[in-house]
């Protein structure tokens, strides 16, 4: 693709996530504006985008609508959002509710986004237990398809959920906790926007924290040897593997009084163009492109930077890609890594992006794909506008093989007999969906393969 091509796409997928959606639609009545999310691989012409600005205004929507997918920041690389109905967005029901100094729970609107939520929390004595690598997303995007950090002491941010609100396909308004509509509230915390829209959610929350995080460059075999008691020492652990290189780096984050501050960082996204850069000279020198990314990467820096923690946990990602992502029982993780590598450099000299390795707490919830044990999950990665599936074909049967789930809003090629297969709760799931949803509004192509 061409440089100005390039930038055309951007402006394109700038424009559409940033327009006032309910202005537009309601000015400029047929004209359909098309959607697409962040990666550009789903995309749709639907007949409406809007955003309520009100939960009033958001029943009589979905009691008026053929076909309605809740939005949040489009970030899902799933077919989670696309339809030609009406697309919703709560981007304008955002910000904290309300908070609770002696529980330290606070209830904050669905669409407020991850990156939002931090300061104002600060002030009100409060700070998110964890965070994923960014943090674009909205609050009900993140808990819809099970949205996680790193961290083997620490659930995904479905488990720091203590209640919610959502309107349901028949436009009602229900609250959910676990004593109050328990089956929703099991159902609802990750629901795929499948169950309802929430509207809000009551958090667990913890006092604020100040993180230090660690970065560090190391050799793949001493990352794997270390790896695990790193994920036990440490209170978010993670690592990347760098292919046809030998070489990855780990990052960690303890809590600290440490003064705040931080070393000389490198830039992730010229990192990621580097790595580019290298496999589009070397692809067909493999050797050489080991012998010269080895030796490159063995000579940088660690890193130490010293944040409170809603400052320290996302990193900016401009460089885009799509992406498969499988959650497993955490005693398979690093065998399949070391397969999946294997694989890869075998297979794919094209594949220049990391793979990162996660590890993440169980729990209870009904479509959680942490349900019932401790994980570890695996990213694989390919350049936006290059082909992914020979490259995550050739792994997924990995991840399968070693009884991974996959991360619901990462690509798949899972069906619902397979995803059944998964869940011991599914038919409970797919009940309390026909209940609240009986004339299926909120079900796209995709979800209708899974529920309909
Ligand atoms: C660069 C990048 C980095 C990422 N890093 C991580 C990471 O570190 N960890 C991780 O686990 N994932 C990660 N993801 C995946 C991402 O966190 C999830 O896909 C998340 O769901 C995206 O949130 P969103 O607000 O963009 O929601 P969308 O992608 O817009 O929607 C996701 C789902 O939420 C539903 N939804 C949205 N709003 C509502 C609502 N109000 N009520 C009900 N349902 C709703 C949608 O219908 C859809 O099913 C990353 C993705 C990208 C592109």
């Amino acid at each position: 693709m061409k440089r100005r091509d390039v930038l055309g796409a951007l402006l394109a997928v700038a424009a559409s996530s940033t327009l006032p959606l309910s202005a537009v639609a309601q000015q400029a009545a047929p004209r359909r504006l098309p959607w697409r999310n962040w990666s550009g691989s789903q995309h749709c012409l639907p007949e409406a985008r809007l955003a309520p600005a009100s939960v009033d205004e958001l029943r009589s929507l979905v009691r008026s609508a053929h076909t309605v997918r809740p939005v949040g920041a489009g970030h899902s690389f799933s077919a989670l959002v696309p339809t030609d109905g009406t697309i919703v967005s709560l981007s304008r029901l955002s910000g904290i509710v309300a908070h609770d100094t002696d529980s330290l729970q606070a209830t904050v609107w669905a669409g407020t986004r991850l990156g939002d939520i931090g300061a104002p929390l600060e002030q009100a004595g409060q700070a998110l237990l964890n965070m994923p690598d960014i943090d674009e997303q909205t609050l009900a995007g993140c808990l819809s398809t099970a949205t996680h950090g790193t961290g083997a002491g620490i659930g995904c941010m479905s488990t720091f959920v203590r209640g919610l609100q959502l309107v349901d396909g028949r436009g009602n308004v229900i609250d959910c906790d676990a004593d109050n509509h328990p089956d929703v509230y099991n159902a609802a915390r990750v629901s795929l926007g499948a169950l309802g829209i929430i509207t809000q959610v009551r958090l667990q929350n913890t006092a604020p924290y100040r993180l230090r995080r660690e970065t560090r460059w190391r050799s793949f075999d001493e990352i794997m040897e270390t790896a695990e008691a790193s994920a036990d020492r440490h209170r978010n652990f993670e690592f990347y593997y760098i292919p046809f290189s030998g070489m990855g780096f780990t990052d960690s984050h303890d809590l600290t009084d440490e003064p705040l501050g931080s070393t000389e960082k490198i830039d992730q996204n010229e990192g990621a163009e580097d790595l580019k850069t290298i496999r589009d000279l070397l692809e067909r020198v493999p050797k050489l492109r080991q012998l010269l990314l080895g030796s490159y990467l063995r000579i940088l820096d660690d890193e130490v930077s010293v944040e409170s923690s809603w400052k320290n946990y996302a990193s900016e990602r401009n460089v885009r890609f799509n992406e498969m992502e499988y959650h497993l029982p955490r005693e398979h993780g690093l065998t399949a890594l070391r397969e999946i590598r294997q694989v890869l450099e075998k297979d794919f000299p094209e594949v220049f992006f990391p793979i990162e390795f996660r590890y993440v707490k169980g729990d209870d919830i009904w479509l959680s794909p942490f349900h019932g044990r401790d994980t570890c999950s695996i990213a694989v990665h390919r350049y936006f506008d290059e082909d992914y599936a020979p490259y995550f074909a050739a792994i997924e049967p990995i991840f399968r093989k070693y009884h991974g789930r996959p991360h619901w809003g990462k690509l798949n090629t899972l069906d619902r007999q397979a995803l059944r297969a998964l869940y011991p709760d599914w038919d409970r799931f797919a009940a309390v969906r026909r209940e609240l949803d009986p004339q299926g509004r909120f079900l796209n192509t995709y979800l209708r393969s899974l529920f309909g």
